[in-house]
């Protein structure tokens, strides 16, 4: 068990507990604290978050990347940019600026606006503009109903997408099931499926075909369960992201490099692009289309204090 008084600075030895004497093997056990959180119901995120800061902790006491510590499959990932609702040309420029300034060649572009025929546009403008130099994947956000959404993919069958998300709602059972079950693309459960259990019902329901994991809403520890649980069930997953800043894409990143089914993929990690300031001492940095895990204990990043105190609610 993770020891309640662990820091940063913490001898090995001192790092771990278990029955018997301190032992300076990794002990990776972290149903004690994670058992607690879960007497309360809800509040994923926070909970997210404490599970990380000890996977950080726990990293900086036995000097080695998170990333390692979970899989080390490898250091970088390339990142997916999302596109959000705009014209045609709007858009276009918009991922002109992202090719050439950082390298991104994966777009996520958000669809789900009435008629369908808008974000068909856009999808079919993107490809014309960059052919098959880009990836393109659309998430809807549950804005269309079974049939609009199997009229817009039948649409944009000659666009080459490699993914769907949540185009329609997952209560809408029977309609669902109905649209994954002629989707010849993976269909993937975004916000239907934030648990382990919510994952096994949309998967073996028929509801979707691949699973968004994000670490803000399940840290590490519940992300593991969950990509374990895809690919024992044999679907693909995608890295999403939860409106990250840098910290949180730092997080996405450490656990996305760390498995070979969670960097097959662009993972969703330029969120922070879009905003105006951030809490990191060391920017992240987008170059080549990709991002590099950084090789320092824990997650890899420091926190600019001043700036916590700056933006912190609390107080
Ligand atoms: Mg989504």
């Amino acid at each position: 068990m993770i020891r309640s008084d662990l820091r940063a600075d913490t001898p090995l030895r001192l790092a771990l507990s278990g029955p018997g004497p301190a032992s300076t093997l990794p002990n990776r056990d972290s149903h004690g604290y994670r058992d607690r959180m879960h007497r309360t119901i809800g509040n994923p995120t926070a909970k997210a978050a404490i599970d990380m800061a000890l996977w950080d902790i726990l990293g900086k006491a036995w000097g080695q990347p998170v990333h390692r510590l979970l899989g080390g499959w490898t250091d970088r990932m390339r990142v997916s940019h999302m596109l959000g609702f705009d014209d045609p040309a709007k858009m276009v420029d918009e991922a002109a600026r992202m090719i050439d300034t950082y390298g991104i060649r994966t777009f996520k572009v958000k669809v789900g606006r009435r008629p369908v025929d808008l974000d068909v546009a856009v999808v079919r403008a993107l490809r014309e503009a960059y052919g098959d130099d880009i990836e393109l994947y659309v998430d809807g956000n549950r804005g269309w109903t079974a049939s609009e959404s199997a009229r817009a993919l039948h649409q944009m069958a000659d666009l080459g997408l490699t993914l769907a998300e949540e185009l329609n709602p997952a209560d809408d059972v029977l309609g669902r099931r109905w649209l994954v079950s002629q989707t010849p693309i993976p269909y993937v459960a975004d916000e239907s499926a934030t648990t382990p259990a919510e994952v096994t019902r949309e998967l073996l329901g028929g509801s979707a075909t691949a699973i968004s994991i994000k670490t803000a809403r399940t840290g590490f520890s519940g992300s593991e369960e969950i990509l374990h649980l895809a690919t024992g069930l044999g679907v693909e997953v995608v890295m999403g992201n939860q409106i990250d800043g840098q910290l949180g894409t730092a997080c996405t990143l450490a656990f996305g490099a760390a498995f070979e089914a969670t960097s097959a993929r662009a993972g969703e990690l330029s969120n922070f692009l879009d905003m105006s300031d951030d809490l990191l001492a060391d920017p992240l940095q987008i170059s080549n289309g990709e991002l590099l895990v950084p090789d320092q204990p824990g997650i890899g990043v420091r926190i600019d204090e001043d700036k916590v105190e700056r933006y912190r609610l609390d107080r």
